[in-house]
């Protein structure tokens, strides 16, 4: 039977990468065989011009009928003012919370062409392979009570709570413990046990569930330490597990060492295999409808998304394999180019993906 995927474009750079994405999509069902359906839906900015919300109930019913979501990225300054709960990054919280993704998988893969792109010295990040696995939907950015009050002295005050259920860190702590199984088998969870209760019980939970798993090596990490690690020695890493928003932060840094965050696809799944997918980074509304955004991240995101939640490995390889082809090719957006690469556009690039197809 036919899959299903929900595509929502977005905001910024949203619309020009995603459609980079569905050329891509259309030559595998057109050349290769591969069979699914695809609908667009409303998110973010866009969603709010046209309907007053930031997710539309319309958009969410869809989300859940489907098999999968592929997302460009949404937000802008046009919505920066705007009333907190109606923000377009609200709308991302709410779907990836509407359909339970509380697993973030963000691999940071350095693409052996791009070692130039990258900051740090080659030796320090040829062959580097790290897998964050980022708790999605509770922690910090959902925990209540939050808010802006004023205090008697008049002064304003911002609050926000950090809170981890058992249950939430568990299933976290499984996920990162089953792909470290189909890969170096260590797992490094990065905490602040030292300061904050909430990752006290982490720490606490993913040692007992590593109980379960006596194949794989577990590390603890305070994430300070974590953040200069990933700099100073990061191939000591194979899947990282972490809080919201330390996985936030870390896999922003990560992706650097691999030289471009346009590069980066992230997979958010839950526990039934269906997924959301999308690049790591955001709207980039500095370089919007200029097309030279680099397309590579959603594209690869196709892939991510094929291997995980359509079953369809063979295919996810064939885009891999044409997006190395297409760096091995010397083809770059501006974000990677460097001397004696030849500079293309957003939808150079995507061709080219679908030629090496
Ligand atoms: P950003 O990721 O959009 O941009 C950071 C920098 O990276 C910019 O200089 C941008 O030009 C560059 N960049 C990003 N993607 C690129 C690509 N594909 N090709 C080339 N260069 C690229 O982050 P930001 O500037 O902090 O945020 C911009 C907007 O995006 C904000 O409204 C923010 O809330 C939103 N945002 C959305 C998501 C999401 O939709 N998942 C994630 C992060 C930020």
């Amino acid at each position: 039977m036919s899959k299903s995927v929900l595509i929502l474009p977005g905001d910024g750079i949203g619309p020009e990468i995603v459609t980079e994405a569905e050329k891509v999509l259309s030559a595998l069902v057109e050349k290769h065989g591969l069979e699914i359906s695809t609908e667009q839906g409303l998110i973010g900015g866009r969603a709010i011009d046209e309907t007053g919300s930031p997710l539309p109930e319309e958009t969410l019913a869809l989300g859940k009928q489907s098999d999968a979501v592929l997302l460009g990225a949404v937000g802008g300054p046009k919505w920066d003012n705007i009333e907190r709960s109606l923000r377009p990054e609200r709308g991302l919280l709410a779907i990836r919370a509407g359909l339970d993704l509380y697993a973030n998988l963000r691999p940071a893969i350095l693409y052996k062409e791009l070692a130039g792109a990258s900051s740090l010295k080659p030796e320090v990040i040829d062959g580097l392979n790290i897998l964050i696995v980022r708790e999605l939907t509770g922690g910090i950015y959902f925990g209540e009570p939050r808010g802006i009050r004023t205090l008697e002295d008049g002064q304003r005050e911002g609050f926000n709570t950090l809170v981890y259920k058992e249950s939430e860190i568990e299933r976290i702590a499984r996920i990162a413990f089953d792909v470290a199984m189909k890969r170096n088998k260590k797992v490094c969870s990065v905490d602040k046990a030292n300061v904050l209760e909430a990752t006290e019980l982490w720490r606490e939970v993913v040692t007992h569930v590593s109980d379960d798993y006596p194949e794989v090596s577990l590390e603890h990490m305070y994430v300070d330490n974590a953040a200069m690690q990933l700099v100073r020695d990061p191939r000591q890493f194979d899947v990282i597990v972490t809080t919201n928003m330390f996985g936030d932060i870390l896999s922003d840094l990560a992706s650097m060492l691999t030289g471009s965050i346009g590069m980066l696809p992230s997979a958010s799944l839950n526990a039934g295999g269906k997924g959301m997918y999308e690049p790591i980074h955001g709207s980039a509304p500095d370089i919007a409808g200029k097309n030279i955004a680099n397309p590579l991240a959603t594209i690869i995101s196709v892939a991510m998304m094929l291997r995980y939640s359509l079953a369809e490995p063979a295919q996810a390889d064939r885009i891999e394999r044409a997006v190395q082809q297409v760096l091995a090719n010397g083809l770059r957006t501006a974000d990677i180019v460097s001397d004696g690469m030849t500079k293309v556009s957003t939808s150079e690039m995507g061709d080219a993906v679908v030629t090496s197809l």
